[in-house]
């Protein structure tokens, strides 16, 4: 019998078995698939960012180059799913090394609980039970599907076939404006495609502040065409076309195209594995209810990343992970993050975390933003990258840093340091004091800082 039994291997699941096993728990971990890993490693964060790599090197040949000048460049497609498969290689395979190093056995099979204590892993005919004292859920999330598209046809994507880069359609439609279709949009915008993003909401990115996006937009305006407030209603496959019947507050409207992605979001993987027939608890979307400590409905049962409510977040998943094997392991900890960073990998990257303004307006919550332009940043200027902005949420009383936003280059890289702020309840003056290096990006943060405690105007 086990201590512990993780199903699935994802970024929630290998973290999880790994801390537990340092912990001196017994594990095993179950994964369907031969490569561990889970989406992020082998079709999600690592393969896109791989791509998006290759995007900037081709982008960059594109911008002012202060008197160096490239030629176009010449695209090797083989060669660049080679550099995507080989970065998905060297982890996956790292991680097989690394269960191996800690002892914890791998059963690659399709789990799935008999009862709160037993599991069948069933693979090509064969079925294996494993009993366990305690069991972690990680079983992730798969892309919405809608009703209206034709997935029989090649040319309709989804980021899993999108990654593979089979060919480069001349002009695709990315259903979705997510930080997943806008990262796809600008690897596939990079190798040739025309890009067309189609957006039910008021803005794409949802999640960041609109004034961010809109740099976003501004930058990437003469190589995307962003529809927002706009529905596709329907996907027509023709021999020639797939044609798009597209509605928005002027009516309906046809656009030809010649591949679609369809990225609309992600639902959790709770309505499988025979999860709710041991008696724990889903919502009605299927995401498994859990507390502060990743305990489920049934006491011995834990539950982890894209299946629990909360951002669909590799980081997220992971630091679920080692809260339940530490509580598992006896420990007395809690997942109660105040800050959990969302980046776009995009051109030019938006990233933020904690309280946008946005939401701040909508909780009623008062709070003062203080931004720094890039325009004004003498690292940005000498790098020829002005169009950004460092933007600082805080409270409107205490100065207290609550939330942040950045877009422009590596701003991903540069949120780092406002997360950690926020974690510790840092004020205004407490970054404004820090001495960020000269000239540097992250300067911006502390410039952003000074704005506000208004010891620079
Ligand atoms: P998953 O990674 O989904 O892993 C679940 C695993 O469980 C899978 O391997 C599955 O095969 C296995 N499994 C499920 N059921 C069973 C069963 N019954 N038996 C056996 N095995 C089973 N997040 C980021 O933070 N940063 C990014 O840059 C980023 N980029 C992304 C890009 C794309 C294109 C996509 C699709 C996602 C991206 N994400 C990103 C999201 C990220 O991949 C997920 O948040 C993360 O993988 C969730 O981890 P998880 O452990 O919950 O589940």
């Amino acid at each position: 019998m086990y201590d512990l039994v993780v199903l699935g291997s994802g970024p929630g699941g290998y973290a999880s078995a790994f801390r537990a096993a340092d912990l001196g728990l017994n594990v095993a971990m179950i994964e369907r698939h031969d490569a561990l890993g889970g989406v992020c490693l082998n079709v999600g964060c690592i393969p896109s960012k791989a791509l998006l790599h290759v995007a900037g090197k081709i982008l960059m040949a594109d911008e002012p180059t202060h008197g160096v000048q490239f030629s176009k460049p010449t695209i090797d497609l083989e060669a660049i799913r080679h550099h995507r498969q080989s970065t998905v290689d060297t982890l996956t395979g790292g991680l097989t090394m690394m269960a191996k190093g800690r002892k914890v056995t791998v059963f690659h099979g399709e789990g799935r609980f008999d009862t709160a204590n037993s599991m069948t892993v069933s693979k090509d005919g064969s079925e294996e039970k494993v009993e366990f004292k305690n069991a972690i859920i990680a079983v992730g999330s798969r892309a919405i599907k809608l009703p209206f598209v034709p997935y029989d046809d090649p040319r309709i994507l989804d980021s899993t076939s999108a990654l593979q880069l089979e060919r480069i359609p001349e002009h695709l439609l990315v259903l979705g404006g997510g930080i997943i279709g806008l990262e796809m949009a600008t690897v596939y915008q990079s190798l040739g495609a025309k890009i067309t993003v189609a957006e039910l909401g008021e803005q794409i990115m949802t999640g960041a502040d609109k004034d961010l996006v809109k740099v976003f937009e501004q930058v990437n305006k003469d190589r995307m065409s962003f529809l927002t407030n706009t529905q596709v209603t329907n996907i027509e496959a023709t021999p020639e076309a797939l044609n798009v019947t597209l509605k928005d507050k002027d009516g309906e409207r046809q656009l030809a195209v010649d591949a679609v992605l369809v990225a609309v979001g992600r639902s959790p993987n709770g309505k499988t594995a025979g999860i709710a027939d041991i008696g724990v608890r889903l919502d009605e979307r299927g995401f498994v209810l859990t507390d502060d400590k990743c305990q489920t409905s049934v006491p011995n049962i834990y539950a982890i990343g894209d299946v629990t409510h909360g951002p669909m977040l590799a980081h997220k998943a992971s630091h679920q992970g080692h809260t339940a094997a530490e509580v598992i392991a006896g420990h007395k900890v809690d997942f109660q993050p105040l800050a959990i960073p969302s980046i776009a990998y995009t051109f030019p990257e938006v990233a933020w975390v904690g309280l946008t303004e946005t939401e701040a307006k909508k909780q009623d919550i008062s709070v003062k933003t203080a931004v720094f332009p890039w325009s004004a940043s003498g690292r940005a200027i000498a790098s020829g990258v002005t169009q950004g902005k460092t933007k600082l949420i805080y409270d409107e009383v205490t100065e207290r840093v609550l939330g942040a936003g950045i877009v422009g280059s590596h701003a991903g890289e540069l949120l780092g340091e406002l997360t950690l702020a926020i974690e510790l309840g840092a004020t205004l003056e407490d970054i404004a004091l820090t001495i960020h290096a000269h000239p540097s990006l992250h300067e911006t943060v502390g410039l952003a800082a000074e704005l506000g405690a208004g010891t620079i105007t």
